[in-house]
Order: structure tokens, then sequence, then C-alpha cells
């Protein structure tokens, strides 16, 4: 049976994004060698970070004066990177959710937070508009998706300060205008590669503000100055990282991206919409286009198991809603097909006539 991968992360990659990176374990450019085998300061390995950081700087427009990054720890990391390195007496959070919640406390490690709004006395099911930024801040950090309550901001903000985003779950899924920002940071395993690798796109001049000693792996600095090599960089995710971006690439971009995922979206809201045993979660306007999230209608709460097993039974895969949202979440990141959307579309409709 055909499987349907709507896994929240690590997610669904294009099969051959995954072909190609395999291959690439087996032998590394008919050197004989895997992937896992060489140094990453290999003259054949300094291309594949080359020509990764060109494409992303490519597609995203990126303008001169950033750097891009190829970093461990995950996003969770850049939680406390981020402070270090830009929080020098004041920052502002939109908390839209648990990972915001998670960036907050570390920030508060380094200096005073001012929590401009949340939306959680709603269970993170819209995203805050009714707030202004203050101006004496050094950053304001948003999440642009919340991965978990699917609430998404896809417009860049206008603010009177520098922004930084964490857009580990939409990123490379539209354009961005990334001279809003002093740092875009975004862990791969949702939309870039597989998980292993962060991305951290920084305003060099932004950088070194703080009065502090930062280690040095936690100081972008020297990662910007070695260009992702001070130690050894997470290989294999970045070559996959490579793979992504040329199909992405070759898929038309990210505007491509973005209108993809607006189709998709669209089908699969549609039908929540329309049927009958299912509602959204979000308020419409606030509706992520990269995790779909729905729960049963009240007066069927009782279905919602015996959806999960005749959804999975048709082959869906990752469906189940985050425990903290319950019900269902549809993951649609850029790997996402039609055919997908269409085939969960098609058990929400069959389940619908059995009830
Ligand atoms: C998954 C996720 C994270 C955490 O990423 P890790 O790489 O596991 O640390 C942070 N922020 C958002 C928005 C996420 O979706």
């Amino acid at each position: 049976m055909k499987k349907y991968n709507f896994n929240a992360g690590p997610s669904m990659l294009p099969r051959e994004v995954i072909e190609n990176t395999a291959k690439q374990c087996l032998d590394f450019n008919g050197s004989g060698l895997s992937l896992m085998e060489i140094s990453h300061r290999a003259k054949d390995f300094q291309p594949v970070v080359d020509e990764a950081v060109a494409l992303i700087k490519e597609l995203l427009q990126i303008p001169d004066g950033y750097s891009v990054l190829f970093l461990g720890g995950g996003a969770s990391l850049e939680f406390c990177m981020v402070p270090y390195n830009f929080l020098a007496h004041k920052a502002a959070y939109l908390n839209t959710g648990t990972w915001a919640k998670k960036a907050i406390k570390e920030a508060k490690l380094f200096g005073e937070v001012v929590e401009v709004a949340s939306s959680a006395e709603a269970n993170y099911t819209y995203i805050p508009k009714d707030w202004t930024c203050p101006t004496d801040v050094d950053y304001l950090h948003i999440t642009t998706n919340n991965t978990i309550y699917g609430t998404e901001m896809r417009k860049d903000l206008d603010v009177p300060v520098r922004l930084i985003a964490d857009m580990s779950s939409d990123i490379f899924s539209r354009p961005v205008d990334v001279a809003k920002y002093d740092c875009i940071y975004a862990g791969a395993q949702k939309n870039l590669s597989m998980a292993g690798v962060t991305l951290v796109i920084v305003k060099d001049d932004a950088l070194g503000k703080p009065d502090r000693k930062i280690p040095t792996m936690l100081d972008y600095r020297t990662h910007v100055e070695k260009g992702s090599m001070f130690n050894t960089p997470p290989v294999v995710p970045i070559y996959c990282a490579l793979e992504n971006l040329r199909w992405i690439k070759k898929n038309g971009g990210v505007e491509a991206m973005d209108q993809r995922a607006r189709e998709r979206a669209e089908i699969l809201y549609a039908e929540i919409d329309r049927n009958k045993l299912f509602r959204g979660t979000v308020k419409e306007e606030d509706r992520s286009v990269m995790n779909i999230c729905f729960v049963m209608n009240d007066e069927y709460a009782d279905l919602e198991k015996p959806f999960l097993e005749y959804a999975t039974g048709k082959g869906m895969v990752g469906i189940k809603g985050h425990r903290s949202v319950g019900g269902f979440r549809a993951s649609c990141y850029n790997a996402q097909t039609i055919e997908g959307v269409n085939a969960l579309v098609a058990c929400m409709k069959e389940f619908e006539a059995q009830h």
C-alpha cells in the first residue's frame, strides 16, 4: 500500500533527494568512499557547502552582508545562541506557542524579556495582532510557523526594531524579505533536510553588540569566520540539504513552493470546513499552510480513534495531532503532494459517508 507521509518532523522529503543522498553515502562522487567516511575538509566536500550556501542565497535572495551557517544542536540550541549573541539589555518576544515559550525561557537567562503578546489563553489558536513593539529592545523574536498549533505568519512583519525569527517549519516555503531580519534560524528536519543540521542566516554587522564573553562554539562570529568549518559540521545532513535545495530550484523556487503550499492547504481546509465530522482548530486568517490541524466536531468526538485507524489503514502516516491540541495534524511541507492531500480528503469523505 502506498504511504502518504504527514509527519510533523522529521518529515517527508522528495524521493529523489533521499535517493541521491543515499547514493553519495555509498560512493561519494565516484571516490570509492562514503560521504560518511571523508574529511569535511576534503576538497570534494567544500563544493557541497559552497553550492548549498549559494543556493540558499539565491532562493531567498539574501542581500549582501549576511552569512549562511550550518550548525549543530537543532533550533533548540538557537533559543540560547540568539540571546547570547544579540541580547544586550532587553528583548521582545511574541508568544505564539510551545517553541516561542522555550525561546523566551532561554532569553531570560541573558536579560530582560518583554512578552509583547500571547495567545496562551486560547491555547495558541491565533496569532496576536493587537500589540506594539517597544522601540528600546535589541530585537523582536517571532516564530513564523507554529508547528504544534497550526498557526502561521506568512508575511514579514514591519516593526521598528530588527527581527529574529524561528522559521524551522516554514523556511523555503515562501519568499522572505531577509533584509528585515538580523537572524533567521531553522532546524532542518521540517522543510530543508534530514535531522542533524540547523540553518542560520545572520546579519554580519549585527553581531558583537552585547558586552559579554561568549563560549567559542556558541559565538556566531566563530562560524561566520570559519565558514561553518570551525569544527566538524554534520556532513550528511548538509549534503541532503543541498539535494533538497537543488530540488526546490528545479521545481520553481520558493514562489512555486508558496503556490503549491497554498493549493494543498486550500483543498484540505475546504474539506475540513465542509465535512460534518470535522472542524479546524485555528482562527481562519491565521491558518498555517504547513501544519493543518483539525479535530472531530463535538457530537462526533467518539469517532476520533476510529478515524485515525481508518485513515492509517488507507496509508496515511503521522496525522495524529500533537498531544497539546489533540485531534489531527496533517503536515504539508514542500515535499507534500496534491495526491497526498487528495488521498487524505478521500478518507475524510469516505468516513463521513459511513457515519
Ligand atoms: C521542531 C521545532 C523546533 C525544535 O527544533 P529542534 O531542531 O528539534 O531543536 C523549534 N521551533 C520550531 C518552530 C519547530 O517546529
